[in-house]
């Protein structure tokens, strides 16, 4: 195996397995064999015949998971998601070099599959016969997916009555077995980490470090997309912080093969009501305090985010910041990216409601070259995109809502003119 598991407080080492904290407590993540490799390589495989090397994901396997044997790869293919531009979301940021690059069109319908993909794939490599993990909703949707593709049992532990509609459906629906746990997701987080050491199942939430190799692949792609011309911002939503601190470790990547030579800064997005890494950034702390999370936005609905240590590293290393954004201003957000024809899921509009924040502050500039990174499908969560349009999600003041309305079938002909004036 060219690729260790190495503890990020104490720079222990460990054989890749299945245990994902070291003795110290410490995160662990991947690191690979120093290699020096050519980027004709990557744009060789951008019009190949077929998969591996077709996804977003395996194209980049040198700097993945290198001693993978090509024949355990477990994928659908993920990634080839497109960057938009759109002038009406530049507007309400207030900048005008804004671009969203759209994991929501990854086949499941979130990043999650590119990390998914991976730690999959790692799962067979060690003979594992059932998978789990504990998820606000798109880590089992993908999870579902892979190990039924992998034939693996899947097991997934969720918050009960916590998790969005279209989440849920595709967990049942790809046919694993869906366990409801009373409390937040920090509560079936922490039973799934009981339940994989007692069953000996092999764990796919994202303190697998697997998740995080694969999650890197945002940024190889999106600066692949660019012509390796990295933007001044990338911005995104922060619940678990597995993104974030993927992120860090692919641009480091980058920087170490002579790819890019200026690094973005970072910013990570919190909700409001869910936002302990914000608190301990602000406030200088070396140490993030739980707490109990609450926020329209349950993909990052996550008050004991498990990767704050990694993230908090990027953060610092790429002059990034951290910014909060309330529900109210989440929605609106979301409703000005669906409004321009994109459209992406609650958590998703964090970006750019922290990037709109952000340069209202004077912290991002309007001539900033900016990427939101927007992390989920508008399909995922249709009862907040119907409860903000008809004026019935909870404490929240629509601005920009689009109910439907009835007809009056008495006199048709002048209520549909009324309607269409309206
Ligand atoms: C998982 C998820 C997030 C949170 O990402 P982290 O890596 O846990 O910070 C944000 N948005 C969506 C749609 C997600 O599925
Ligand atoms: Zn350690």
């Amino acid at each position: 195996m060219p690729s260790k598991f190495k503890c990020v407080r104490c720079g222990r080492e460990y054989e890749p397995g299945s245990v994902f904290r070291c003795e110290c407590g410490g995160l662990l993540e991947v690191v690979h064999e120093p290699i020096k490799w050519d980027r004709h390589i990557v744009d060789s495989r951008l019009c190949p015949m077929g998969a591996p090397y077709s996804s977003g994901v395996w194209r980049y396997k040198e700097l993945i998971h290198p001693g993978l044997p090509a024949e355990l790869i477990v994928t659908r293919p993920e990634g080839n998601t497109n960057v938009y531009h759109r002038s009406a979301v530049s507007e309400f940021v207030g900048v005008e070099r804004l671009t969203m690059k759209h994991e929501g069109e990854n086949p499941t319908g979130s990043f999650k599959d590119r990390g998914m993909t991976v730690a999959v794939s790692e799962a067979l490599r060690q003979g594992a016969k059932a998978v789990a993990c504990a998820s606000t909703g798109n880590t089992s949707a993908s999870m579902a997916a892979y190990a039924a593709q992998a034939d693996l049992k899947g097991i997934v532990f969720i918050p009960e009555g916590e998790i969005a509609y279209g989440k849920l459906s595709q967990a049942l629906a790809y046919g694993s077995k869906v366990i409801q746990v009373p409390g937040s997701f920090d509560d079936a987080m922490r039973v799934v980490q009981e339940a994989s050491k007692e069953l000996g199942l092999y764990l796919l939430n994202s303190i697998n470090p697997w998740r995080i190799e694969g999650q890197k692949t945002i940024i190889f792609e999106l600066l692949h997309q660019r012509g390796w011309e990295p933007p001044d911002w990338i911005i995104v939503p922060a619940g678990n912080l597995g993104n974030t601190s993927a992120f860090g470790k692919a641009l480091a990547d980058l920087v170490e093969l002579g790819w890019i030579q200026k690094v973005p800064r970072i910013a990570s997005i919190q909700a409001e009501g869910a936002a302990p890494f914000y608190k301990m950034w602000k406030g200088g702390g070396e140490v993030l305090e739980s707490l109990h999370p609450e926020t329209v936005a349950t993909a990052i609905k996550i008050g004991n985010p498990v990767s704050w240590e990694k993230a908090i590293r990027v953060i610092r290393e790429t002059e990034g910041v951290v910014e909060v954004v309330s529900d109210a201003e989440i929605m609106e957000a979301k409703a000005v990216v669906d409004g321009s024809g994109v459209g992406c899921e609650p958590a998703s509009a964090a970006s750019v409601a922290g990037a709109r924040k952000l340069v209202a502050a004077g912290v991002i500039k309007p001539d900033d070259d900016v990427v939101c990174v927007l992390t989920g499908n508008l399909l995922k969560d249709p009862d907040a995109t119907v409860g903000y349009h008809t004026g019935k999600l909870k404490g929240i003041q629509a601005r920009r809502p689009n109910a439907p309305t009835r007809l009056d079938t008495t006199s048709m002909s002048a209520s549909l003119r009324r309607l269409l004036r309206e």
